[in-house]
């Protein structure tokens, strides 16, 4: 049997600047024998500085100039935290962040950048633009646009004179006089003269290029205070604006005061030659957020892109035990400023130039160095090693097995055993003389995820749904975990991760963890067994109770199962992942108690064997046939195009065999495919009684589910259950009745 490497050492690399990509890269196409790489991201989809301006000016579109680091993540084979760090404890070697346990490094690396510094400017948080954290800045920018487009005049203010600035307002300038034409101003507000770092050539240059575009510059005059609508200058001065982007000299993040690192005067994390914090042998930093103390340079993306291969051959070399190399930044570098109209201007030292070619050469080094990490080699597996197999319910055992091992076993039940094997649900109902009947139900799956907590969350979700599914509550959980070799220090970190993430889930759904069991194993993986019971005087949900005419109401949108499998090959968009978990992460018990209370007459949860072979479920034990809506049929984002693509999870060619009962047209359907998709922690299917169905997706809706009205049971007919596919099927609906 082949022994798994056990990891021996954490290497988390916080914030996923410019010179952690080409880390994250370089540990892809080299892996360190026993190293755990982990990233920390606040923004899983991470600008390029170099092209962000034109992205402003209409130039580039977001994906071009973004890298997703979820797919960079799983090439490097890192371990994806999505969070925001607020703290380092070094003593106790962890980074706190915002939403998770904290995070245990052995090395550790900062590249999380800089922001305008805005809070000593009362007012300048509330009425300004910052133009970071550039996720939020992406989204406030299109909304200004959106003003823009309905407004017939704007007044635009930039505050920031440095390259930035001057390069945001003759983007944002070029963009919005494309689309407002004359009706549009702009005026550049800087506290020093224009371009402080650069030479007079490039000073008298950008005021002639800004004069010329109409650009009004205020400078030498410092903002002190930003009213809505107003900035208030220190001599006195009043600058009305619509709208301000906040575009100042770069600022550290203020938690890392609390760090006990050596920090520069402005709070930058002060770093050696080598990368290294003098403070701590462990820590580095690079790009914006650190100073070379011997070698200061300004803070642009230039540096940060350069310092990526040093600081992965340093990374490397500590953590073999190795002396570490020296890497001195180059004094100057070449700086070439756009000028929005796909022109540029080039700067360094005395030398200036401006032009058309030069922005042809920018967008050239700019669109080169992002393909680097966008375009990533395709993970084959090695010879003889098995292509990737998915985690979560695409793990399950194919459905004809699990029926063949089971009708060959015929295990007997006794006289406890209300709902078994003979009719088998969601759960088992398992009755004892004088007391409440019970609901037992178990799940069990390898991670779907790389980060721990997310999957405890997400493994106790899934959980909780078979007994969701039956109308009933969660009373209490066992727990089930495999976890592979590691130091005991690193498993405890692990373990712990993974039940506070399902911890979080019981508590909220009422559901005590009472005890479990743990080995190691080959991989992370997880699971519950979970007893619940109906409220009382409640009637218990089974998949049988369809009758004809109900209509069948779907909790969530389908596509978990070719996102994860996608994901799992580097081939998903960070957007397509981040709905799937948003998804896996929506509780099921509002839900359940909805199609309760509008009197659902059948319920299951559509997990492994996907949509349609629950729904099989559903119709074989109510004797019914179905038609489906596959235009009301609910999907993630992404979903669709990966499954044209050909993409599928692990147990989809098991799952065909659900197609047996549609007719050739349905499974020709683009939409098909989706319909076998294994769900992990997946919606709720429930058949409810056609007038209850448009108030019940109202309420469902109102409770944040993407819920839909997919289609109606139909009288049977023939021996077996048959799916119907007919757009429209949804649609004719009687109109609903008040809820009672
Ligand atoms: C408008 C504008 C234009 C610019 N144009 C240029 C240019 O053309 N050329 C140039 O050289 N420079 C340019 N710069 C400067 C450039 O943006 C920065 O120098 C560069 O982005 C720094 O790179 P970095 O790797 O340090 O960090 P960043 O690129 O800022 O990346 C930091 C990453 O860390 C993440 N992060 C931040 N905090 C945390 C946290 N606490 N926990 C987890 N993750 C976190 C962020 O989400 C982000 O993904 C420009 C700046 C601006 C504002």
């Amino acid at each position: 049997m082949q022994q798994p490497v056990a990891i021996a050492q954490d290497l988390v690399l916080v914030g996923g600047g410019h010179a952690h990509v080409h880390v994250l890269k370089s540990f892809g196409m080299r892996p360190m024998r026993g190293v755990r790489l982990t990233l920390i991201a606040r923004d899983v989809e991470t600008p390029y500085s170099g092209m962000l301006p034109g992205w402003v000016a209409g130039h580039y579109d977001f994906d071009e100039c973004h890298i997703d680091l979820g797919r960079l993540a799983r090439f490097a084979g890192a371990r994806l935290i999505r969070d925001e760090a607020i703290g380092i404890d070094r003593s106790h070697r962890v980074v706190s962040c915002r939403a998770h346990p904290p995070i245990r490094w052995d090395f550790l690396s900062l590249d999380i950048g800089s922001a305008p510094r805005a809070d000593d400017v009362p007012g300048a948080a509330e009425h300004a633009i910052s133009v970071k954290p550039i996720a939020q800045f992406a989204a406030r920018w299109e909304a200004l646009l959106a003003r823009a487009r309905r407004t017939a005049r704007l007044r635009l203010a930039v505050i920031g004179g440095g390259a930035g600035g001057v390069e945001l307002a003759l983007s944002a300038q070029y963009r919005l006089v494309q689309m407002c034409g004359s009706a549009v101003e702009v005026t550049l507000v800087t506290r020093d003269a224009l371009l402080p770092s650069h030479n007079t050539r490039i000073r008298n240059l950008f005021e002639h290029i800004l004069a010329e575009r109409g650009i009004t510059i205020v400078s030498r005059s410092l903002v002190v205070r930003v009213d809505n609508g107003v900035l208030v200058c220190a001599d006195g001065r009043r600058i009305p604006f619509d709208e301000a982007l906040w575009v100042t000299e770069a600022a550290a993040a203020p938690w890392l005061a609390n760090t006990g690192l050596v920090l520069t005067d402005a709070g930058f994390v002060a770093i050696d030659e080598t990368l290294r914090s003098p403070t701590d042998a462990r820590i580095f930093a690079a790009g914006d957020i650190a100073t070379m103390l011997a070698h200061p340079r300004e803070k642009a993306g230039v540096y940060a892109v350069r310092q990526g291969p040093p600081l992965a051959a340093n990374l490397r070399r500590a953590l073999a035990g190795e002396p570490l190399r020296r890497a001195i930044p180059q004094r100057r570098g070449l700086a070439l400023i756009g000028t929005g109209d796909k022109h540029a201007v080039a700067s360094r030292g005395p030398f200036a130039a401006h032009g058309a070619y030069l922005w042809q050469l920018k967008d050239w080094i700019d669109r080169r160095w992002m393909w680097r990490y966008r375009e990533l080699p395709q993970m084959q597996p090695e010879p003889g090693e098995e292509p990737m197999r998915c985690g979560g319910c695409a793990a399950k055992v194919p459905a004809a097995v699990l029926g063949r091992v089971i009708e060959r076993l015929r295990p007997a039940g006794n006289e406890a055993v209300a709902i078994g094997l003979d009719r088998p649900d969601d759960a088992a109902l398992i009755t004892f003389p004088g007391a409440p009947p019970l609901l037992q139900t178990v799940d069990f799956f390898r991670a779907m995820v790389s980060d721990p907590y997310l999957f405890g969350q997400i493994a106790a979700n899934h959980a909780l749904n078979d007994i969701y599914a039956m109308g009933a509550l969660p009373d209490t959980a066992l727990a089930i975990a495999t976890l592979p070799p590691a130091r005991p220090e690193i498993v405890e970190h692990d373990l712990y991760h993974m039940l506070k993430g399902a911890l979080d889930v019981l508590d909220g759904a009422g559901a005590a963890l009472v005890g479990g069991h743990s080995a190691e194993g080959a991989e992370l993986a997880l699971g519950f067994a979970v007893t619940g019971r109906a409220p009382s005087g409640a009637r218990l949900l089974r998949k049988s109770g369809l009758r004809t005419g109900d209509c069948l109401i779907l909790t969530k949108p389908l596509g978990t199962g070719v996102i994860l499998a996608a994901e799992g090959r580097a081939l998903a968009p960070a957007k397509a992942v981040e709905d799937a978990i948003a998804a896996m992460l929506q509780p099921a018990a509002a839900a359940a108690e909805c199609l309760a209370a509008h009197r659902a007459t059948a319920c299951t949860d559509v997990t492994g064997f996907g949509l349609l072979g629950h729904l099989m479920e559903m119709l074989g034990a109510s004797e019914m046939d179905a038609v489906l809506d596959p235009n009301a049929i609910p999907v993630l984002n992404g979903a669709l195009a990966l499954t044209a693509q050909g993409i599928t999870s692990s147990l989809h060619t098991d799952n065909l065999a659900a197609f047996g009962a549609l007719d050739d047209a349905a499974q020709s359907h683009p939409l098909a495919p989706l319909l076998i998709d294994p769900q992990t922690a997946g919606g709720l299917l429930a058949g409810l009684p056609a007038e209850r169905a448009r108030c019940c997706l109202a309420e469902l809706r109102d409770h944040g589910y993407r819920a839909a009205l997919i289609g109606r049971a139909e009288r049977r007919a023939g021996t077996r259950p048959r799916v119907r596919m007919a757009a429209g099927a949804a649609a004719a609906q009687p109109e609903p009745v008040v809820a009672s």
